[in-house]
């Protein structure tokens, strides 16, 4: 057992809660930014067609689907995702409920009496309607400069947003900026959860990317296990 923050974590196992699965499919033409090309999964080898076996192959970014960002992404000299602290996105981590529709804003986020060093990850309108379709859903909820800067300000460890972008669609600068605001601080950015099936509260969450060699970000599988409200 391990203590953050007060907070009993649990991660090394009691067999009376459930893992819950908050990220999403891979899959061919999923769900991506519009200047982003699609990711594309297709067989090599088709057991269904007569081959001997079957083997996927995968043409795909770094940003797809439920991912982390590196500070290495708007930063050259910043941290590569195969040097993030295993724990910077594994132990703790506390899930808020975010009621503004438009987007995440420092005001709502000041209610929350945020702590150094904490993971959070954010639930918003996103979780139940932006998977419906593989399109774009073009008004998501992500964070503004202003809020990440708050976050900024706060140094907490990681944050989690429940879309594929952790700024806005509509402002090339302000997603951008987004991005570095956080980066600098060396905040882990985790993109592309789905939070449907988690309500707020703390959570032990398992999240690691693959170890992509230098890379600026890594697809990822997330888990969480709810510990208290
Ligand atoms: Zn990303």
């Amino acid at each position: 057992m391990s203590e953050e923050n007060g907070i009993t974590s649990r991660l090394d196992g009691t067999p009376d809660s459930e893992w819950i699965d908050i990220s999403i499919p891979v899959r061919d033409a999923m769900v991506h930014m519009p200047k982003d090309p699609a990711a594309r999964i297709y067989r090599i080898y088709d057991a269904d067609k007569g081959d001997i076996g079957t083997m996927y192959g995968m043409d795909i970014t770094s940003h797809a689907g439920t991912h982390i960002d590196a500070p290495r992404h708007f930063f050259r000299d910043g941290k590569t995702i195969d040097e993030m602290p295993l724990d910077a996105t594994m132990g703790l981590a506390r899930v808020i409920e975010i009621n503004d529709t438009e987007s995440i804003k420092p005001e709502e986020l000041n209610a929350h009496n945020i702590q150094p060093g904490e993971r959070l990850l954010f639930k918003t309108i996103n979780s139940l309607k932006a998977y419906e379709t593989d399109e774009l859903f073009k008004d998501y909820v992500c964070f503004t400069p202003a809020s990440a800067q708050f976050l900024a300000d706060k140094r907490v460890r990681a944050v989690g947003l429940d879309y594929i972008a952790a700024g806005s669609n509509k402002n090339d600068e302000d997603l951008i900026k987004v991005h570095q605001i956080l980066e600098i601080v060396g905040i882990w950015i985790i993109e592309g959860l789905n939070l449907s099936a988690v309500q707020a509260g703390q959570y032990d969450l398992i999240c690691l990317p693959i170890k992509l060699e230098g890379g600026d970000a890594g697809l990822t599988r997330a888990i969480v296990r709810r510990i208290s409200k």
